[in-house]
Formats: C-alpha cells, structure tokens, sequence
C-alpha cells in the first residue's frame, strides 16, 4: 500500500519511508549531524525582516541598473 514520504509529505512511497530526495536529504543529516543542519537552515534560508529588505532593495537596484535583463521580470 503506498504511503506519503515521512518527511515531505508529498512524494508517494512504496517501499521506502523517504522519496528519493528526501533519501538524500537523510543521508546528509547522517554525515553533519542534525544540529549543525538546523542551524545552517536557520543561517542561510530563514530571513529576518531587515534581511529580507535588504534583498529586496538589492534585486530593485539591478533591475534599475539592467532594465533589459528579463532575469529580474516578476510578470512569469
Ligand atoms: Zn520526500
């Protein structure tokens, strides 16, 4: 019977408790250590709010720099 990944809840599982990449995710806790994952996650992807102006301003400054680069187009 399949079953949601243990982890992400969002690939279906037959065999395994863990889709493929959550496998991967997995095997990295296992090399690093559960603790020093959580604090990278906590240092590198969760933002504050004077972080998150600071990267806002930065991406409205390169796209007044670069009007022609359709990398900074919000419209997809
Ligand atoms: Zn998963």
């Amino acid at each position: 019977m399949p079953f949601l990944c243990t982890l992400c809840q969002l690939e279906t599982c037959y065999l395994s408790a863990f889709c493929p990449e959550c496998v991967q995710i997995k095997r990295i806790l296992n090399v690093y250590g559960r603790t020093n994952i959580l604090e990278i996650l906590e240092t590198v992807c969760i933002r504050n709010n004077k972080q998150q102006q600071y990267k806002i301003k930065d991406i409205k400054n390169k796209k007044e720099e670069n009007p022609a680069d359709a990398s900074y187009d919000d419209s997809e």
